[in-house]
């Protein structure tokens, strides 16, 4: 092993894949092995490896103007048109933009303008947030503390009372379901038990509801039909805002612009990053209402300034490149290509139903994932990650990468510009895979 040490891997593994290059919808190993990238990097790369246009980009505002903050009024046009063009795009009112360069940093962003906003309007004590069991919202102290999943948690301490974080339950209806709920059941007592959460810690201590509308590292969770118009409705009655992690769903992923527009959600506040700028560079927007940002601003004023903000908060190069992938989004009509490569590949995904290994099938536009069970009637999941770790390993085998989430489940996320025959490519060297895995769990 070097001397790095690797962010989300076991301290024991060695180094599996060395990657040297990347083109389209391929990487490259740094023995010459190809592999499709069936995840995205980490559901990220939207438009692929190598893409001329981004990396003129790059170069050009590179040449142009390397680096500038925004801090005490300094700004630049480029910064200001994304800000205009992300305020027309999204389903927020009114949009104000705080950039950042992580899905992580924009969620503590977030965190930090919640209390900033409820201080400035004299309910200090409307601070708490609800996030659901299996969410995924990064991993910095505060962001890691509305993550759920226990491999996140584990032996780091969050200070999750401190920061009033309180968990209700996820919206996945194949692991959720008891004694024999309809979904409709499933729904009903989800979301009841979200009102009475609510209402036993009080409406007024609650600032907060944030959901990714379909989860992406729990699994690719998609809630069942009527879910987030009744969280929705629950939500308006008590005040409380929902906050819609768009750090994967973002950007033509589930069929549409955004998660929350697939979903039916229409969100206060929004978290982007990844395909914000197809990973050419790192930015993330914390997108807010109009008016919570008006309340602000006398606050801000009064203390000198908003005492928020990272030195490379709105670096020009990566406005830079987030502007010039929603040109090409728009220009391309990207989401709408991907609707259509998206519904191919559900299709696609869904011929493996009768596969003795596999037990649930979910996704929307680009993004799926396959669970494999130990029990395919009963959908009992296997007791360790192992066999999702096999998954992944010989999926690796044969030329195609692929996540291993939520223990057993293989998710999909290529690139947005994947076509329908590599989308053939993908499934039929995941068949393979699949296939060959029947042997590892005999
Ligand atoms: N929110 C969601 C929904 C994510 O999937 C992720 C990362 O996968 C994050 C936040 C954190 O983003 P980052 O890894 O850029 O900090």
């Amino acid at each position: 092993m070097s001397s790095i040490i690797y962010p989300t891997t076991s301290f024991k593994a060695t180094e599996q894949l060395i990657l040297e290059r990347g083109e389209g919808i391929y990487v490259y190993d740094n023995q010459g092995n190809q592999y499709l990238e069936g995840m995205a990097g980490l559901w990220c790369t939207s438009l692929g490896y190598g893409n001329e246009e981004l990396i003129s980009t790059v170069e050009e505002q590179m040449r142009k103007l390397t680096y500038s903050h925004m801090f005490g009024g300094k700004s630049h046009q480029v910064g200001m048109d994304l800000s205009d063009k992300l305020t027309e795009m999204v389903p927020v009112d009114n949009a104000k933009i705080f950039y950042g360069h992580s899905g992580s940093d924009a969620n503590d962003s977030h965190i930090k303008m919640l209390r900033y906003y409820f201080n400035a309007i004299g309910k200090p004590e409307k601070r708490k947030i609800i996030t659901r069991e299996r969410a995924y919202h990064g991993v910095t102290v505060a962001a890691g503390s509305l993550t759920s999943l226990p491999v996140n948690l584990a032996h780091f301490d969050s200070p999750l009372e401190a920061l009033g974080i309180l968990r209700t339950d996820h919206a996945h209806y194949y692991h959720g379901a008891q004694n024999g709920e309809t979904e409709a059941q499933f729904v009903d007592r989800i979301t009841g038990n979200l009102e009475k959460m609510i209402l036993e810690e009080g409406p007024e201590t609650i600032a907060a509801f944030i959901a990714e509308p379909i989860t992406g590292a729990s699994g690719v969770i998609v809630p069942p039909a009527g879910y987030y118009e009744k969280v929705q409705a629950i939500l308006s009655k008590y005040d409380i805002f929902f906050w819609a992690d768009e750090v994967i769903t973002g950007f033509g992923r589930t069929g549409n612009d955004f998660g929350s527009t697939t979903m039916g959600i229409k969100p206060d506040m929004m978290s982007f990053a990844k395909q914000m700028s197809s990973a050419y560079f790192p930015i993330s927007a914390s997108v807010i209402r109009g008016d919570m940002y008006e309340a602000m601003i006398d606050q801000s004023a009064e203390t000198g300034v908003f005492g928020h903000g990272y030195t490379y908060s709105g670096h020009p190069v990566g406005c830079a490149v987030a502007l010039k992938v929603m040109e090409i989004y728009q220009r391309d009509n990207i989401f709408e290509k991907a609707a259509k490569t998206g519904e191919y590949m559900q299709s696609k995904m869904a011929a493996f139903k009768d596969h003795p290994l596999v037990g649930d099938i979910r996704g929307a536009g680009m993004i799926g994932a396959i669970e494999l069970v130990a029990n395919k009637d009963k959908g009992t999941p296997f007791a360790t990650g192992a066999v999702g770790g096999n998954i992944m390993k010989t999926c690796q085998d044969n030329g195609l990468i692929v996540r291993a989430v939520a223990g057993s489940s293989a998710a999909f996320c290529p690139p947005l510009v994947t076509t329908e025959a590599q989308i053939d490519e993908m499934f039929e060297k995941f068949g393979k895979s699949l296939d060959q895995t029947l042997d590892f769990v005999k």
